[in-house]
């Protein structure tokens, strides 16, 4: 075990600190990463504050971060997969059983034994739950490391182990692509890569915002059109014309509304995971034979796919790079909705 320096909190309405934090030493199939950058994901914030406590609640202390980039440092006798020096990515996850038919078909993501990279039971016993990526290192499995293409940016890069996987893979399931109208709710972190791929996809994308200031900068972003959600005459105008919507919303909103934009039988697929509970109208899924679903993040395999399909395309999040000292006011921004359009923390500085 070694001591790393991190930064984490105390509590749910305490603030970041920087503290110290064990990990463990590399065992035979591990991958020592030293950490460059890490995003800032509103559900770091989420659990932090322990937001989601009836579905995962959050042990304490708790170091959020699962968007990590980094070197590697060291590898266990076994690791045949990466060496000293390799640019590498971890997500969400660090650990399952590798046995059950969801990983088997590749979909850790829903494995009852998979260990995400914070607030998860730490199966290594080095502390009670996983800890995440505001730190300076981490060790884990060599199944769930990924590999960062060169030619992408790493401060941007950082952000794709979550927000571009979250965003990729319902709208490769989706089969998005040339002569689909695709909706993004919500201009944030999911959303701005959402609008990036799907547009790289070749759909024809709009963007839905409740930030007038966001408008410019979500054409730049690949947007064809942009609807202002609070404005009814631009929302009338689209109604019922959308094939696929991606909502990225982290907070309670109307999402009849959205149902009511979507086509014959189109399907809106919820990523965001707001609070509170949702409201759906049924008569705004009946009338059209509309479809509701939700998606969590991706599985390992399809995670390289998207970061292949990233490093082909250039695809990489805008994000404004901060120093650890400035987590606490980085969160304060997220819940105003002031995030252009993802926080990537320098671990350089820590
Ligand atoms: P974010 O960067 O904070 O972006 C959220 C965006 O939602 C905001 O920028 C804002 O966009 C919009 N918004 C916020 N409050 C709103 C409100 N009250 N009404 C309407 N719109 C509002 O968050 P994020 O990191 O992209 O994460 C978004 C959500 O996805 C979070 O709940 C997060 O936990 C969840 N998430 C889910 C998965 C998954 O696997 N399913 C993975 C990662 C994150 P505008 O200013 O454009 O309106
Ligand atoms: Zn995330």
């Amino acid at each position: 075990m070694y001591q790393a320096k991190a930064y984490g909190v105390d509590s749910k309405s305490s603030p970041f600190e920087a503290r110290e934090i064990p990990r463990r030493e590399v065992t035979d199939r591990d991958v020592q990463i030293e950490i460059q950058y890490c995003g800032i994901c509103h559900s770091d914030l989420h659990q932090a504050r322990d937001e989601w406590n009836s579905v995962m609640p959050t042990v304490y202390p708790c170091i959020p971060g699962h968007e990590i980039v980094g070197k590697v440092t060291k590898v266990g006798s076994g690791v045949s997969t990466f060496k000293v020096g390799d640019t590498v990515g971890v997500g969400c996850m660090v650990d399952s059983d590798h046995e059950c038919p969801m990983c088997k078909s590749g979909l850790e993501q829903f494995s009852p034994k998979t260990a995400f990279t914070y607030n998860s039971p730490d199966k290594h016993g080095t502390a009670p739950v996983t800890y995440g990526g505001y730190s300076e290192s981490v060790v884990v499995d060599e199944r769930f490391v990924l590999r960062v293409p060169e030619n992408l940016e790493l401060s941007g890069a950082a952000p794709l182990l979550c927000a571009g996987i979250t965003t990729y893979s319902p709208l490769k399931r989706a089969n998005v692509g040339p002569g689909m109208k695709v909706g993004i709710v919500g201009l944030g972190g999911l959303g701005h890569m959402g609008v990036k791929i799907a547009k790289a996809m070749g759909a024809h994308v709009v963007v839905f915002t409740t930030s007038p200031s966001k408008v410019d900068d979500a054409k730049r972003l690949g947007a064809d059109e942009v609807i202002l959600s609070k404005d009814p005459e631009q929302m009338a105008a689209h109604q019922g014309t959308f094939n696929f919507i991606l909502d990225c919303v982290s907070a309670k909103h109307d999402i009849n509304m959205y149902l009511g934009m979507l086509a014959l039988e189109g399907e809106l697929t919820l990523v965001g995971a707001p609070e509170e509970p949702l409201e759906v109208s049924s008569f705004a899924l009946l009338f059209g034979r509309k479809r509701l679903s939700g998606s969590l993040i991706g599985g390992i395999a399809e995670t390289q796919e998207m970061l292949d399909f990233c490093g082909k395309h250039n695809l990489v999040a805008d994000v404004e790079v901060i120093k650890p000292s400035e987590i606490n006011e980085a969160y304060e921004r997220l819940l105003k909705s002031d995030v252009k359009y993802r926080f990537s923390i320098d671990m350089s500085t820590l």
